[in-house]
């Protein structure tokens, strides 16, 4: 099983990062993408990927979260910097959250289309985080093109988005909040996705699944996801393992050649 988006490198694991590790391989997990969401936590993040794991493949990603794009101009040269480096192994997260607006909404799309522009420039793919704003990712990703390959992580749409997003080529990725009681119409997207464009995460520390609610959330607490997705798709959860880890595999963990 790989986890396709955890925050590894985020301040809550500073105590007990290996031992997290650990008891993700223990779990059964062969990797994970360990994703950055603004300079800090993108080295944070590569810093991971550098101490390694004996038991784990470690994907790295280096972008700014719509949550922060009002800090754009101080962010992104340096994040550009760390997007060049062949050990990052994908643009984002990046994306769109209209729910929050944390930033404004402008500022979130320029620093979007920014991602995805760069993303094509180097061959790397993006990881995208949508919020109450899927006519407009549809929108930007449509403009970018079919050279900008997005994962939308965290999938939280019905089938009518999902299927918008796969005729644009995307991937989709659920998380823990696919085994909430409440998330009916997101159980009937990843009915539909086909096993070539979906993916599981855990998005952590945030978003246990059900099972683990109230604690933070870690990458072993993936199986809880991975089981959802099995049920809601009438398959078996090797099947799941199989096809999301091909896909993750593809996306995060190939060889790039020297840019
Ligand atoms: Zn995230």
């Amino acid at each position: 099983m790989i986890d396709a988006h955890a925050h590894v490198g985020d301040p809550k694991f500073d105590n007990d990062r290996g031992a997290a590790l650990d008891r993700a391989a223990a779990a059964g997990l062969g990797a994970i993408v360990c994703v950055g969401q603004n300079t800090d936590t993108a080295r944070r993040a590569l810093a991971v990927k550098r101490g390694g794991h004996p038991k784990l493949k470690l994907a790295a990603t280096a972008g700014l979260h719509p949550h922060e794009a009002a800090n754009a101009a101080a962010e992104l040269p340096a994040l550009l910097e760390l997007a060049k480096l062949p050990e990052i192994d994908a643009v984002g997260e990046t994306g769109l959250d209209f729910y929050y607006n944390h930033s404004p909404r402008d500022a979130q799309r320029d620093a979007f289309r920014w991602h995805l522009d760069i993303a094509k420039k180097l061959h790397k793919p993006v990881v995208v985080h949508v919020r109450d704003a899927h006519p407009e990712a549809l929108e930007d990703i449509t403009k970018a093109g079919p050279d900008a390959i997005c994962m939308i992580h965290c999938f939280t749409g019905g089938p009518a988005e999902a299927r918008k997003y796969l005729d644009l080529g995307c991937y989709i990725s659920f998380s823990g909040i696919l085994t909430f009681p409440t998330a009916a119409a997101i159980r009937e997207a990843a009915r539909i996705v086909p096993e070539d464009r979906l993916l599981v995460e855990t998005d952590c520390p945030f978003l246990s699944p059900e099972g683990f609610r109230g604690k933070r959330c870690e990458p072993a607490f993936i199986i809880n996801t991975a089981r959802v997705l099995a049920e809601v798709r009438g398959t078996a959860v090797e099947a799941v393992d199989a096809c999301t880890s091909r896909n993750a595999m593809k996306l995060f963990f190939n060889d790039r050649p020297p840019l």
